[in-house]
C-alpha cells in the first residue's frame, strides 16, 4: 500500500467530518495500519473496513478507530487502558496522541492494551516493537473485562469488542473526570457505542450510535 493511498483515506475521513481534531488527524496520518497487518491483507490497509488478523479477529476499520479516538477526547500525558489489543494498531494511534513522537518524553502518557488470545497478544507486541512504540504501549495477555488494576486509575478506557453491559471493573478503574468507551449489545454484531463519563463518583452514559464489533469474551463479557 502506498503512502498516497493512506493519505487519500485520511483526507476522505476529514471531508466526512469523522476526523476533526488536529491531534487525532496527525496521529492517524502518522500511524498507518499497514505495518500492523498480516502480509496477506497489507495491500488493503487503506480500505475503510475491518481486516482479518487471525484467530477469527479483525483490525478495526479506520473510520471506527477515528470515531473512537475523537470521542475519547485524548490529551498529551493521559494514561489509557485498551481492552482488545488485536493487531496493536489502535493502541499505537492513541500512543501518538497521548505521547506524541515530537513531545518531550517527560510529558508522555502511556497506553496499556490487553488481549485475551495469546497469539494476538504476541502479534500486537511484535508490531508495537517493530513500529517503535514499545516505550509508550504495554501489551498484556489476560481477560481485559477485569481491567488492569496494577496501573489504575486511568484517564481513558476503551473497549474494542462488544459486551452485554458496561464491565463494572472498568468503571471502577476510571479516574474521576475520565471517559470510558464501550460497545454494548448482542454478541452477533450491531451494538451501541456507549460513552461513560465519571464525575464526582457518578457516571453519566451517552449513546454515540450503532456499531458492529466482535464479542467481548470474559468474566464481565460474554461466555467463551
Ligand atoms: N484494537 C484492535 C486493533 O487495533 O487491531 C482491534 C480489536 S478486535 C476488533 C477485538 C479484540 O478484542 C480481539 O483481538 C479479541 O480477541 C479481543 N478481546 C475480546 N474479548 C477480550 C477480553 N475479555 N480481553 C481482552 N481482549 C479481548
Amino acid at each position: 500500500m502506498s503512502q498516497q493511498k493512506w493519505e487519500g483515506l485520511i483526507q476522505k475521513l476529514v471531508r466526512g467530518n469523522i476526523l476533526r481534531s488536529p491531534n487525532v488527524i496527525r496521529a492517524l496520518r502518522q500511524v498507518s495500519r499497514e505495518p500492523f497487518l498480516p502480509k496477506n491483507v497489507k495491500a488493503s490497509a487503506a480500505s475503510d473496513c475491518p481486516l482479518p488478523i487471525g484467530s477469527g479477529q479483525t483490525a478495526s476499520a479506520p473510520h471506527m478507530v477515528s470515531i473512537m479516538d475523537e470521542a475519547l477526547e485524548l490529551e498529551v500525558g493521559h494514561k489509557v487502558l485498551e481492552v482488545g489489543a488485536g493487531s496493536g494498531w489502535h493502541a499505537a494511534t492513541i500512543a501518538e496522541i497521548v505521547a506524541p513522537s515530537d513531545a518531550p518524553k517527560e510529558e508522555w502518557g502511556h497506553v496499556y492494551t490487553i488481549e485475551r488470545i495469546a497469539e494476538l497478544a504476541a502479534f500486537a507486541k511484535q508490531n508495537i516493537t517493530q513500529t517503535g512504540y514499545e516505550d509508550r504501549v504495554t501489551v498484556i495477555h489476560q481477560d481485559g473485562t477485569l481491567g488492569y488494576p496494577e496501573e489504575a486509575p486511568y484517564d481513558r478506557i476503551l473497549v474494542a469488542a462488544a459486551g452485554p453491559e458496561v464491565p463494572k471493573p472498568l468503571v471502577e478503574q476510571l479516574k474521576n473526570g475520565g471517559i470510558l468507551l464501550v460497545p454494548v449489545g448482542g454478541a452477533q454484531f450491531y451494538q451501541t457505542l456507549v460513552r461513560v463519563r465519571k464525575k464526582n463518583g457518578e457516571t453519566v452514559e451517552e449513546n454515540l450510535g450503532g456499531v458492529a464489533f466482535v464479542p467481548l469474551i470474559g468474566k464481565h463479557g460474554f461466555e467463551p
